[in-house]
């Protein structure tokens, strides 16, 4: 896995680059295609969704830091996840496939479970706004706070990350109630786009990743997905915090100024040729 912060950056820049792709803009603010209207809350709403969602495949990986998020809590579901994950890899895997424990890097590496982690936001949502909801935030929002934090807060820090993320978690959960229409989709959409932002984050670390389970690659159904060996960094490297890091965020900050000047915001960017039209 590539570190917290470079996944939680790419995840909020793929959302961006999502919504300024999907969005057309008016007058009134702006409006998505295939009748998915975006309002400026649902994007900072799907902003925290998608910087979480492109933490969440790691929790297959019980000693990272995102397995620790929520404490004991997390830490089983994270167990849980490595054994399930596990069992699919061996259920699945052919002769060509590394025979190795699978647990790490499996399932929840897999376009697919991406694809089930975004129906089950838009399952959530439309099912129950009161209770469910608010806990799928905080989860989402949990991960995102984790994410970008890293290990660069103390040990003791998990009052603060708790209070900060019940913050965040209140603010969308009041932007997202009551519900409009297209919220959901959204919502689901920005999940999806974190799972695959992690995916593409992984595929250029030297392990590669099977995002492609089941369909077979070269005999695997487990191919790892992976550039050239010399396009690839290792990860918590000089090249993944002195380029790629800095790299991303910079391209977040500029996709997000862009997809907010779209919406209707900040009109002052105007001046400013360096925005995608
Ligand atoms: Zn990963």
């Amino acid at each position: 896995m590539a570190t917290g912060p470079t996944h939680a950056m790419s995840g909020l820049l793929a959302w961006s680059g999502v919504c300024l792709a999907g969005v057309s803009g008016t007058a009134s603010g702006a409006v998505g295609h295939a009748g998915l209207p975006l309002s400026v809350q649902t994007w900072a709403v799907g902003a925290a969704l998608a910087t979480g969602a492109a933490l969440l495949p790691d929790i297959d990986h019980p000693e990272s830091t995102i397995a620790r998020t929520f404490g004991a809590v997390s830490e089983v579901a994270s167990r849980g996840m490595h054994t399930l994950s596990h069992a699919v890899y061996r259920a699945t895997r052919t002769r060509k496939d590394a025979n190795r424990h699978g647990g790490h890097r499996g399932l929840t590496h897999t376009l697919v479970f991406g694809f089930f982690a975004g129906l089950a936001t838009i399952a959530v949502i439309n099912a129950n706004q009161r209770w469910a909801l608010p806990a799928l935030l905080f989860v989402f929002c949990g991960l995102a706070v984790r994410g970008l934090l890293h290990e660069w807060t103390p040990r003791g820090d998990a009052l603060a990350v708790t209070l900060v993320t019940a913050g965040l978690t209140w603010v969308c959960w009041r932007w997202l109630t009551p519900l409009a229409p297209g919220q959901a989709e959204w919502c689901g959409i920005a999940v999806i786009t974190g799972c695959v932002a992690h995916y593409l984050g992984d595929a250029i670390t030297e392990q590669g990743c099977p995002m492609l389970w089941p369909l077979p690659v070269l005999g695997k159904t487990w191919f790892p997905v992976a550039p050239p060996k010399a396009l690839r960094m290792r990860t918590g490297g000089s090249v993944e915090l002195m380029v790629v890091l800095p790299g991303l965020s910079l391209l977040a900050v500029w996709l997000t100024a862009a997809t907010l000047h779209r919406l209707g915001m900040l009109p002052w960017l105007d001046r400013f040729s360096l925005l995608p039209t």
